[in-house]
Parts: C-alpha cells; structure tokens; sequence
C-alpha cells in the first residue's frame, strides 16, 4: 500500500509532511500535520525534522526553506504554482513599491521570495486584518498581490490602503447567481466566504475568514448546512470534524463542476509525494541573500501574530 510505504519512508529520512487544507484528501490523510498557510509556516519554523515535505504550492514550499534554511524542502510537484503569486512579479512590483515612497508594504503570504524581500511585513488571511490594524491609522500603506483580500480589509479597517491588481483563479470564479440558487434549495444553509473572493460573493457571505477560520466557525456553529466558497479541498476536514453536518462547496461560474478547484494544488498526489521521498526531488533551492532578506517580514509576522494572540 502506497500510504504504508509513504510513511516508511517518511520515517526513515526523518521528513515530516505538512499538507494545505487544499490539497486532495488522501494526502491529507497521510500528512503529520495539515493546515493553511500561518500553520504551515509555524510548524516549518519549529520542527525537528531533518526534512520537510511541503504538500502545497511553490511558494508555501519557498516560505518553509525561508524558515528553515538548514533543512531540506521538498515540494512533490515542482509546478505546483499559484496564480495569484504569479500575479505579481518582481521587476513590476518594485517600480510599483518605487512609485509610493513612504509606504510599507503589506505582502500576503502568496508571494514569491522575491516579491518578500521588497516587503515589510507578510500576512496571511488569518492575521490579515490584525496586522494591518496594528499600525497607526494614518499609516501609508500598500497590500499585495491581492486586490480582493485587500479591498475587504479597507472596507472593514476604514484603510485606504494601495492596492496591488493581483487575485486567485479559484476565489475569483465563484458564480453569485449558482451561489444564490443554491440557497434557494437550502434555505437553511450559511454561506462561508474566503476573503479572496470578490466583493458581490462576499455581501452575500453570512460569515467571512480564512480557510482554518471557517473550519472552525463551521466547527463551532449550531447551523447543520453550509455553502462553501473556497478552494473544495477543505471539504474533507470539514465533514471530519463535523460528521452530521452538510458541506455544500460554492460551485465556480466557468464550468458544469459543482465545486472549484485549485488546479495547481492538484498537481501533488500520492504517487508524486511517494516518488518525491523515495528520489529526495524535487528540492527547493533558495540563494543566502534571498533567504536572509525574505525571513525578516515572515518573522516579523509570526512575532505579531504571537504579540496579538493568533
Ligand atoms: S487557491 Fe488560489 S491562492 Fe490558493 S494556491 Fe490556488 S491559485 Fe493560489
């Protein structure tokens, strides 16, 4: 069986697997620890593991080889790459960062290295909003790459902050005429909205926040049915931890699917994460300088979010 086989070799070259409540549920299932991007990035700062095998996308793998430069990191399909990173290349956005003098700049997790050595600060969408309330109101601000997480953030902080025109292919997807359709069918269901999604999906939202926020919401609510809209992966660990409960995944505007999928966190599976321990490749490789200038806004990130109690 390739799960026995996995964790074998797992075991023996003494790599822990972290997997993003985005990728498909068997990885989930054989991962150590799964969870969404802040988690990820905690548990690569603080394992003893000699190796990390990041069951995510590139830049989640980036941020764990940034957090642990003397471990090895693997990402079991190289091209796993996100569009909303993509969005936002390095050349463009330092003539963008040039053109606002006296701003920080606020970079979402979903970056690459490079975009985050131009940064002050990262966020995630679980410490998003704190963090850019934590600096004084009249603060000069730019957020990047995504202008949906962005525009939400301005609209509840009351910020003006400069707004990078990036965003995710799945959050951006999400139908609001199939979305009001289902609840026509059930009434009764809440609809849980990513803030990555666009502003008329998220006024319709009956609860907005990340991907482990919703779990939890969905966790802690008395309500029995929910309309889910972000990435289907988190489906799984929905209905694991709430078994009587029913989890409707928010189905996107381009396609006969009912659900969305991320493409690109698709791209790992079992087979790939097994050959990937077995070979020790496809490995990240990050330069020192890189490394060196990209962990500052992490750190800075992970000491807020401790300081705020996140
Ligand atoms: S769901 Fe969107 S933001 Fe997340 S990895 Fe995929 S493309 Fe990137």
């Amino acid at each position: 069986m390739i799960v026995e086989k996995i964790k074998r070799l797992a075991a023996e070259k003494k790599a822990v697997i972290l997997a993003h409540y985005y990728q498909e549920a068997a990885i989930q299932d054989v991962a150590d620890y799964v969870g969404d991007s802040l988690a990820l990035a905690r548990w690569a700062a603080s394992t003893d593991a000699e190796a990390i095998v990041l069951c995510g996308v590139h830049f989640m793998a980036e941020t764990a080889k940034i957090l642990s430069p003397n471990k090895r990191v693997f990402l079991p399909d190289l091209a796993a790459d996100c569009s909303l990173a993509d969005s936002c290349q390095p050349t463009e956005f330092a003539a963008f960062v040039k053109r606002h003098p006296d701003h920080t700049v606020i970079s979402y997790v979903n970056t690459s290295a490079a975009i985050k050595t131009m940064t002050d600060v990262v966020v995630t969408s679980s410490n998003a909003r704190q963090i850019v309330d934590s600096f004084p109101p009249d603060a000069r601000l730019i957020f990047a790459p995504d202008r949906n997480l962005g525009n939400y953030i301005n609209s509840v902080t009351g910020r003006k902050m400069v707004l990078w025109e990036g965003a995710c292919h799945v959050h951006e997807r999400f139908s609001l005429e199939k979305i009001l359709a289902l609840k026509g069918d059930f009434p009764n269901a809440l609809v849980l909205a990513h803030p990555e999604c666009k502003s008329v999906i998220l006024k319709v939202a009956d609860y907005i926040g990340s991907t482990s926020a919703l779990l939890n919401y969905a966790t802690k609510s008395e309500s029995q049915e929910f309309i889910v809209a972000t990435e289907s992966g988190i489906l799984h660990e929905m209905q694991e931890k709430n078994p009587d409960k029913s989890f409707i995944p928010a189905p996107p505007n381009d396609s006969t699917c009912a659900c969305n999928e991320c493409s690109f966190m698709k791209l790992n599976t079992l087979e790939k994460l097994y050959d990937c321990l077995k070979n020790e490749t496809p490995e990240i490789f990050l330069d020192t300088a890189t490394i060196t200038a990209a962990a500052k806004p992490i750190l800075r990130m992970l000491e807020l979010s401790n300081k705020l109690g996140l």
